[in-house]
């Protein structure tokens, strides 16, 4: 096996832009030389692949890195150069699945002479290149390729203003009664008595939960609900408006149809169907939550549960009825012990060891780690390199994910992953450690699987509303109260008690429906905007809240223009809650009592991670649990 070495990233900072060159545009050029190189080839040899492969595996390089780069780096130049790149990639990408030539080469392979693997890449090839309708007219095409360049570059400007949007509001000092101190050390008053509060996560999340005044978390959500508003109003509706005249010329009804054709979903009316039925089976336990919450901020004379108060109404309803403080429980999340906890803790669960490397990142708060994984004779090699980029900072990817930087391929090149989150660098919400081991479970997806030939089933490469089931179950480790001992310590270093863990368990239970129905509000906006573009997209959202959603809308507020799921997602953020019954499914055959034993865990990382795309997500599933994925164990939890 061939040893291979991790990426050299610049070790000055004036080095990324000359890197960055090389690495994206380099690797694009390659890539442009190798599909010419194919071009010359003879009809029906299988070598074909392995050149569609190696343009493929540039191809991804680019995408990575630039994707990354745009996302985290600090410096505004190499921002705009990784997004100048990124659109040049997808130009490349989009030309090249319209190049009739290379489709014909791609076709001109004998299936019958391959093997299983072989095969799939193929298919997975051939059909890319049907759905970018290679096999349209001219003039069609043509159309094709301007709508693609055009929705790149809708889709990075809503990014891009959500990311640059900050917003802030001033509130009285008076308004930070509740919240933890270290909170208010951090938001010192100004001469008129007044504090920032903007809406980036670690300062709206918690002000909006914890601060006892009403008006100032009016002012707040006022703000955070407006973000990128009125900017991305206009760029969203282009954006919806081209990809549903794509899935025209494409041959699908809607773009719902057309994205979902490569889903584990399969079709548009199938997600109208799962959104609804799921909005349904959380009706009655929603509504019965919302009665708790009502009755709750009645008290402090909250009229309505809205989307000012209801994390408010939350907190106290799980503070005082399940004894769940916040604040009591984040005394034993110290960062520092969480992220070394988290390392031991997916260590002993996969097998794997995690070896801190000091190298050049492109900010100095990145901590980077080689991954060894121990084979059965007890030797370990090193199978990927993770970097953690974890709090926040001025012009970074704002929300939680994780990022490729390499794609893993078999003999050639090593995976490596990012974290990108924006986490408090003291004490840490528990919610934000649920994340965290959330955000690692695609980490630890990325670098398992990437030993595969074909860069097409590298890392989290299945159907896209399967990746966040490996996530979602993840999470489930961070409710045990056994692994929340190895680390979750105070600063006496007491580890968090049992009893505590049960009650915030317990409260956690609660809110279910509630929140079952907000998803689905998000999931039935992702849906029906795509599905049915409206001329007015806040009227539209207007109607939907209500049908769907438990909590209030704000009056002039535009939540549509800050949700950056509806780039990336598009039809699809349905994916949560179909990802989260599958997950429900996959954690069924876990031992609660001992979630910490390896076997098992071992056995879902060679089924269900390790293969990545080289199955479908079904077959994982099946492979796993020795039958087929159903929804009982879902049910029976929002149920319980
Ligand atoms: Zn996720």
């Amino acid at each position: 096996m061939t040893v291979l070495e991790p990426l050299a990233l610049p070790s000055t900072p004036d080095g990324w832009s000359a890197w960055l060159e090389e690495r994206g545009r380099g690797s694009l050029r390659t890539a442009a030389d190798q599909i010419a190189a194919l071009k010359d080839s003879r009809p029906g040899d299988t070598a074909i692949l392995q050149v569609w492969n190696d343009a493929s595996v540039r191809l991804a390089n680019a995408f990575a890195v630039t994707s990354l780069m745009s996302s985290v780096h600090p410096d505004p130049e190499v921002i705009e150069l990784a997004e100048a790149i990124e659109v040049e990639a997808r130009r490349f990408g989009s030309d090249l699945h319209l190049d009739r030539a290379v489709h014909e080469l791609l076709g001109s392979v004998d299936q019958e002479a391959l093997d299983a693997g072989e095969r799939r890449m193929l298919s997975d090839a051939l059909r890319s290149f049907r759905r970018a309708g290679v096999e349209l007219d001219d003039q069609t095409r043509d159309r094709l390729r301007g709508l693609n360049e055009r929705e790149t570059e809708l889709g990075q400007a809503f990014s891009r203003n959500i990311r640059d949007g900050r917003r802030e509001a001033l509130v009285p000092a008076t308004a930070l009664e509740g919240l933890p101190a270290d909170f208010v050390e951090a938001h010192p008053a100004d001469d008129e008595g007044r504090v920032r509060i903007t809406t980036e996560y670690p300062d709206v999340h918690p002000f909006l939960t914890h601060s006892r005044d009403a008006d100032a978390r009016r002012a707040v959500a006022m703000e955070y609900f407006n973000l990128a508003w009125p900017q991305n109003d206009a760029v969203l509706r282009d954006l919806l408006r081209l990809r549903d005249e794509k899935a025209r010329l494409l041959g699908y009804p809607s773009w719902p149809d057309f994205d979902a054709e490569v889903k584990m979903i399969g079709s548009g009316a199938a997600i109208e169907k799962f959104v609804d039925r799921i909005a349904a089976e959380a009706h009655d336990a929603g509504v019965r939550d919302l009665a708790v919450l009502q009755e709750r901020g009645a008290r402090e004379g909250v009229e309505q549960i809205d989307l000012a108060s209801w994390r408010y109404c939350f907190e106290a309803v799980k503070r005082e009825q399940y004894g769940v403080d916040g604040q009591e429980v984040r005394r034993y999340f110290d960062f520092a012990k969480v992220h070394q906890g988290l390392l031991d803790v997916t260590s002993r669960l996969f097998g794997l060891t995690y070896e801190r490397v000091e190298v050049p990142t492109w900010h100095d708060e990145v901590t980077t780690y080689d991954v060894h994984l121990a084979g059965p004779d007890g030797t370990t090699r090193r199978i990927g390199r993770i970097h953690l980029d974890l709090h926040p900072r001025d012009r970074k990817y704002n929300h939680a994910a994780q990022f490729d930087l390499v794609p893993g391929v078999r003999d050639r090149q090593l995976p490596e992953g990012v974290l990108v989150c924006n986490f408090n660098r003291g004490l840490m919400e528990h919610q934000e450690v649920v994340t965290l081991f959330h955000e690692f479970g695609h980490l630890m997806h990325h670098v398992l699987a990437g030993g595969h030939e074909w860069v097409r089933f590298s890392g989290v490469a299945t159907e896209w509303d399967f990746v966040e089931a490996p996530s979602q179950m993840l999470e489930e480790w961070a409710w045990d109260a056994t692994v929340l001992q190895l680390f979750a310590r105070d600063a006496d270093g007491d580890p968090i008690p049992t009893e505590l863990v049960e009650r915030m368990r317990a409260a956690d239970e609660f809110g279910k429906g509630f929140l079952a129905r907000t998803q689905m509000f998000y999931a039935a906006l992702s849906y029906k905007l795509h599905v049915e573009v409206p001329e007015d997209i806040t009227a539209r959202m207007f109607e939907l809240y209500p049908e769907y959603s438990l909590v209030a809308p704000l009056e002039d507020t535009h939540f549509h223009c800050g949700f950056g799921h509806l780039e990336g997602y598009g039809s699809g953020y349905y994916t949560y809650m179909w990802s989260l019954v599958i997950a429900k499914d996959l954690f069924s055959a876990f031992d609660r009592d001992d979630l910490l034993a390896p076997e098992v865990a071992h056995r879902y990382r060679d089924a269900v991670l390790v293969p990545g795309g080289s199955k479908d997500a079904a077959a994982l599933v099946e492979d796993f649990l020795g039958r087929p994925y159903n929804t009982e164990a879902f049910s029976a939890w929002l149920n319980r």
